[in-house]
């Protein structure tokens, strides 16, 4: 694959740990390891720090001083790109979009969007539905206008470029698990912008490993989900040099877990919380990681993972929980 050719900036505590899940694997009855990839480091973690170590690469090759992205309020993507940029010596702009309806004090203010405020980003806020990629395109030319030189970053970071960093980290699963000597039977994520999804199927396929990867989304519906998965992960592998390496079965999204929509917790979703964090201690996010836990609990008894060993990606979002405490607190 050699990741070596294409620009890059250190920003995440690589590799990140790769380890057993002892209890939840006991109350579930399957083998469960976990990849901390919520211990990324970068302003709490996360899955956005490993693409933005390429896309900080390609903005700093372009010259750029600003970056421009957006995500809903309590978007987790925009937090790491705000610390990047500041580490980094960027400027940052960032457009919220009030995605999920909730005028919550903790949900407009607090979590992620009080670290935004601490990393100084410009901020601002519109109303959900709002045609954010024509926002990114409006405030990248008002940075243009004061002279500066924008870059824009997509939501969740999810073009080729930032899926490179789940290329790596697929290599880096591989890598671990080889040392361990455990064979992976399945990974599991959650999956929303498509960036992490399609970064593991590229990466797997480029290897040839023959790992299959279970998305489980939080968003879109399985069909457009599948299809942002297999472009982009078709578009990462090309960026590799090897553009006939994803094949459409290779790209697997369950997306029956989503609940009510983006964003907004239901019951399962905190019975995978507490159950996460009262077997290993591992605190999930109610936006991503809860919606793909609860997919794994539903899945695992039904008999789904019969005799695999399961990695579960901890793409990190705890931070995300201190806009939630009115919908969360009440049911523990
Ligand atoms: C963004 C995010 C995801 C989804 O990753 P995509 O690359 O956007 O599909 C999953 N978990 C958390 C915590 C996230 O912030």
């Amino acid at each position: 694959m050699h990741l070596a050719r294409f620009p890059r900036v250190r920003l995440a505590h690589l590799p990140t740990p790769l380890e057993p899940l002892p209890r939840l694997s006991e109350a579930l009855g399957v083998e469960i390891w976990i990849k901390r990839d919520d211990c990324t480091g970068l302003a709490g973690g996360g899955n956005k720090t490993r693409k933005l170590e390429f896309l900080l690469g390609d903005a700093m090759e372009q010259g750029a001083d600003t970056l421009v992205t957006q995500g809903a309020v309590q978007s987790n993507h925009v937090r790491q790109t705000v610390a990047a940029a500041a580490a980094h010596g960027f400027a940052s702009e960032v457009i919220l979009e009030e995605r999920t309806g909730s005028q919550a004090i903790d949900y407009t203010r607090n979590g992620n969007v009080l670290m935004d405020r601490l990393f100084g980003a410009g901020m601002r806020t519109v109303p959900g539905g709002t045609d954010m990629n024509a926002e990114l395109e409006r405030t990248a030319a008002e940075v243009r206008a004061r002279g500066g030189k924008p870059y824009i970053i997509p939501g969740g970071g999810s073009n080729a470029i930032g899926a490179l960093g789940y290329v790596d980290c697929a290599r880096e699963i591989v890598v671990q698990a080889d040392e361990l000597d455990m064979q992976v039977d399945r990974i599991v994520t959650a999956t929303g912008s498509a960036g992490t999804h399609a970064g593991l199927v590229a990466g797997l396929a480029v290897m040839g490993a023959d790992v299959p990867v279970l998305g489980v989304g939080v968003r879109a519906p399985k069909a457009k989900q599948e299809e942002n998965v297999l472009k982009l992960a078709r578009e990462t592998a090309a960026l590799l040099g090897r553009p006939d390496a994803v094949k459409a079965d290779m790209v697997v999204a369950d997306c029956d877990y989503v609940g009510e929509g983006y964003g907004l917790v239901d019951e399962a979703v905190i019975e995978a919380l507490k159950l996460a964090a009262r077997t290993d201690a591992i605190v999930l996010d109610p936006v991503y990681t809860g919606k793909a836990m609860k997919g794994l609990i539903a899945l695992a008894r039904a008999g789904r993972f019969e005799n695999e060993t399961v990695v579960f990606l901890h793409t990190g979002g705890a931070q995300g929980l201190f806009g939630y405490q009115g919908e969360i607190e009440g049911a523990l």
